[in-house]
């Protein structure tokens, strides 16, 4: 192999492993769902985004400097595109477990108590987030300036771009759960929330 091949190797992005079988979220989020969606959506993205930058200047960058390097670029808007949806559905698969819910570890839930006054305040204004988000899009909670905050993102919109620290997020695209769910993203998001979002990922996005 010559050193160009290795070279133009090292710079694709990659579709990470996902951290579970496709039928570990199973009832909650079905085999066919994660099939479709990681399989089919998530390396979509990955395989669109190494054709469109692949020759240019920003083959070389990481996934994390080319989601801010195109961030708010008219010229950019589909590398932008492609490359916060990678990153942002290797953070939901990430966000998620199978057994999750349930209490989340002590240091988190003191900075959750500090914030939103209880868990269950958390997970509502997560749920009222991902439910009310209109059309595609994404429900986080995230570290602001030393406080837990809940936002949402249209489209391929992130927070990494907004100055504030990522925890956990919740896919609310359709294809998230519409095989599963049709047309109930509260009963997806709920359900989600209550059996399988993954508190421990949070807790160590706090550092
Ligand atoms: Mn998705």
């Amino acid at each position: 192999m010559t050193s160009i091949d290795t070279i133009e190797k090292a710079a694709l992005h990659v579709l990470p492993p996902l951290p579970y079988a496709e039928n570990a979220l199973d009832p909650v989020i079905s085999a066919n769902t994660i099939g479709f969606h990681y399989g089919k959506h998530h390396k979509g993205y990955v395989d669109t985004l190494n054709k469109l930058i692949a020759g240019t200047q920003l083959a070389d960058l990481s996934l994390e400097k080319l989601i801010a390097e195109t961030s708010g670029k008219a010229d950019n808007v589909a590398i932008f595109n492609n490359a916060a949806q990678t990153w942002n559905h290797t953070f939901y698969w990430r966000s998620l477990r199978p057994k999750g819910g349930s209490e989340p570890p002590a240091a988190l839930k003191q900075r959750i108590e500090a914030s939103f006054g209880n868990l269950d305040a958390c997970k509502k204004e997560l749920a009222t987030a991902a439910t009310t988000q209109f059309g595609s899009g994404w429900a986080w909670l995230v570290l602001e300036a030393g406080k837990l905050k809940v936002v949402k993102t249209g489209n391929a919109d992130t927070p990494l771009t907004k100055g504030v620290k990522p925890l956990l997020t919740i896919d609310v695209w359709e294809h998230a759960y519409y095989l599963d769910y049709q047309n109930r993203r509260a009963d997806y998001v709920n359900a989600v929330l209550d059996k399988l979002i993954n508190w421990g990922f949070a807790a160590d996005n706090l550092g």
